[in-house]
Parts: C-alpha cells; sequence; structure tokens
C-alpha cells in the first residue's frame, strides 16, 4: 500500500444533500419490491427530514437460507427513486461487480458492510474498484472492536483517491448478555473522530439496538457525542420486512423520532459556560488522579498478598474469594447509584491486571 499523504477529506457540510446536523439517512434494511421501495421513498421525502435514501441490494446475511436481496434488479428501483422523489441514493457493495453496477446506475453513495470492512482483502478489492470515481463512500466498522480495522479499511478507499467519505458507526458484536444488538463501545467512533480529523461518524442505531424502542436514545446519544448524522432503516410496514422487521420504522414514526431530538452546540464560547465547564473539568482531573493513586496502592497491597501466597504455597487463583468481591462491590454500586454492568467490568479489569502482578511476582 502507499503511504502518500492522502487527498483531503470532503467536509460534510459541503455534501450535496447535507442541510443541517444530523444528516439523515434512511430507507428499508432490504429492497423487496419495486412498490415497497417506492412508497418508501415518496413517504421518507414527505417527512423533508431525510437527505439520502438506503436500500440494501445484496444483502449479507450471517446464515445462508435468510433473504439475500434482490440483486441488480433493484438499482433500477433506486434509479426512480432518484428521478421522482429528488433523494439521494445508497446501497451496499461488498464485492467489485456491486461497485461496476452501482456506479453504472448512478448510486450516489455506496457503504461497504461491517462484515466486509472487517476483512482488508474484500476493501482493496472494493478500493480499486472505485478508482477513479467521485461517489461517496460510507465504511461501517468491522463486526470486531478492532480501531486499526476501521481506520485501515478508511484508509484503503483513500488510497484509492475517494475524497467524500464518512464512517458508519453500527456497533460490534459480542458475546456478552448485553440489550444491544451489536454493542456501541462509544469510545471507538469518538477515537477514530481524533484520529482522522474532518472524518464525519454517522451513528447507524438500527443495527446497534436491532428493537424499535431503543432507537430513540441511541440517536440522542449519537447527537450528545456531536456525531454528524444518523441512518435509520426504515420501511413501509416494519414488522412485514424481510429482514431486521424488528427494528425499522415507519417514515412517519421516523419523523417524530427526528423530532424529539434535542440538539446542544458542539461548542460555546459564552464565558460563564466556558468558566463552569472549566471548573467542572477541573474536578474530573483531580478525582481522576485519585483514582490512579488508589489504583496505584490496591496494586501494592495485591502484590504484598502475592508475596504472603508464595511463602505458604498457596495458587494465585481463588474464585470463591473473587466472586465473593464482586457481589459485595455490584451491591455497594447499586447503593451508589453506578450501574451494575459498568462495576463488573471496571471489577474484571482490575481483577485481570491483578491476577498478572501477582503472577509476575510469584515468578520472580
Ligand atoms: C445494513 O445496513 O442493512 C447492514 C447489513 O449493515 P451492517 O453491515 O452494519 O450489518
Ligand atoms: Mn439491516
Amino acid at each position: 500500500m502507499n503511504h502518500e499523504p492522502f487527498l483531503p477529506l470532503v467536509p460534510i457540510t459541503s455534501w450535496r444533500e447535507f442541510k443541517k446536523r444530523p444528516l439523515v439517512i434512511s430507507g428499508p434494511c432490504s429492497a423487496e419490491s419495486e412498490q415497497q421501495v417506492m412508497q418508501t421513498a415518496v413517504r421518507l421525502a414527505k417527512t423533508g427530514r431525510v437527505d439520502i435514501f438506503r436500500a440494501g441490494l445484496w444483502k449479507p446475511r450471517t446464515r445462508p437460507g435468510n433473504f439475500e436481496g434482490v440483486g441488480s434488479k433493484g438499482l433500477l428501483w433506486l434509479k426512480r427513486v432518484k428521478d421522482e422523489t429528488g433523494l439521494s441514493t445508497a446501497t451496499e457493495v461488498a464485492t467489485s461487480r456491486h461497485v461496476y453496477e452501482a456506479l453504472k446506475y448512478g448510486v450516489d453513495y455506496l457503504w461497504i458492510g461491517a462484515r466486509s470492512s472487517v476483512n482488508p482483502f474484500v476493501v482493496q478489492e472494493i478500493a480499486e474498484a472505485l478508482r477513479g470515481s467521485d461517489v461517496g463512500v460510507l465504511v461501517k466498522n468491522p463486526v470486531i472492536p478492532e480501531p486499526a480495522l476501521w481506520i485501515g479499511a478508511i484508509e484503503r478507499i483513500r488510497s484509492a483517491g475517494i475524497t467524500k467519505i464518512g464512517a458508519i458507526h453500527r456497533g460490534f458484536a459480542t458475546f456478552e448478555k448485553s440489550p444491544y444488538r451489536n454493542f456501541p463501545h462509544w469510545l471507538l467512533p469518538v477515537e477514530l473522530k481524533e484520529r482522522i480529523p474532518g472524518l464525519p461518524v454517522i451513528c447507524d442505531p438500527s443495527h446497534i439496538c436491532g428493537n424499535r424502542h431503543m432507537l430513540a436514545d441511541v440517536s440522542q446519544k449519537a447527537m450528545d457525542l456531536n456525531f454528524e448524522g444518523l441512518m435509520i432503516e426504515s420501511h413501509i410496514t416494519p414488522e412485514k420486512a424481510l429482514s431486521d422487521a424488528a427494528q425499522q420504522l415507519t417514515p412517519e414514526a421516523l419523523l417524530l423520532l427526528l423530532q424529539n431530538l434535542v440538539m446542544r452546540e458542539a461548542e460555546s464560547d459564552r464565558s460563564e459556560y466556558v468558566r463552569i465547564l472549566d471548573d467542572l473539568r477541573q474536578k474530573i482531573d483531580i478525582f481522576d488522579e485519585q483514582l490512579l493513586d488508589i489504583l496505584e496502592k490496591r496494586m501494592k497491597v495485591a502484590g504484598d498478598i502475592a508475596l504472603h501466597k508464595k511463602e505458604n504455597q498457596v495458587a494465585v487463583l481463588q474464585s470463591k474469594r473473587w466472586a465473593e468481591v464482586v457481589r459485595k462491590n455490584i451491591e455497594t454500586g447499586k447503593r451508589k447509584g453506578l450501574d451494575t454492568d459498568f462495576i463488573t467490568n471496571l471489577f474484571r479489569h482490575i481483577h485481570q491486571e491483578s491476577i498478572n502482578h501477582q503472577t509476575r511476582i510469584m515468578n520472580r
């Protein structure tokens, strides 16, 4: 791969479709019929709040036997959407053939799905096919929470000379029990924004939630974190959708969700605001220092325990004691209004490091 500097990214405010934050991309998970596509698009256009119409034509299903999309014939439907509603269009591409066909039919944005962005071979094949085109490309986060893969996928697209690029945060697969279909790991898209300044990040609450009832909260969270856009799936009869039925909204329900979003300013230089924010941030910095002091002290005690165990030839890990520690801290955390998942994860990390530290001492 070449490492010459990339061309600058087109700021989202210069995208033809952008009217105001959030840029809204909506449409069905899958194009199912010409009538379903056209009716959805007309109702979405009527909301006046949708900028880009999405529909999957080639569907990457996790398991075979599910609806795999209508394929190339849907490209004509997307063209009709554009001609008759004026909405720009977007679809998913996973092979060079998808790219060539979508470009031939004038699709405005191509997105790379989470099952493709995880694979550098696939992304490179797509990048080669994109070379020379000025289409917009949206790169979904890879299914696994590995920042380098997401950044790498974006770099491959940039290397092909594409400059209108957005990242789509659609959450990450997880084995852990969670209310989300794909766990958001909010820090990852926030760090991505820091690593690639000027890269618009669009949240996809549909695939994060996997259900309708959490969409509004996740969309609001994305706005509070200053994401530039939202991609939300919509369908004329969501419960009858051939894919992702549980998470789609009617166009009218989408409008309601958008109207209820509270948009806060990303920055403000009002002096009173700045003064109070500085005070509060100073407090946070102090607490962070105290947290680190306490962790240092805790680790020292863990080391003393390791020495004591070594002298008495006892193993590092005593699961019963640890289960008790976690239970007790979750209880205490609850009384303090701290989230159970948060406390469990926090102590899992502390315990892991404590074990590493003790093992190092035992083996000295
Ligand atoms: C989609 O947007 O319908 C889709 C398949 O997305 P993802 O790659 O995020 O699963
Ligand atoms: Mn979907």
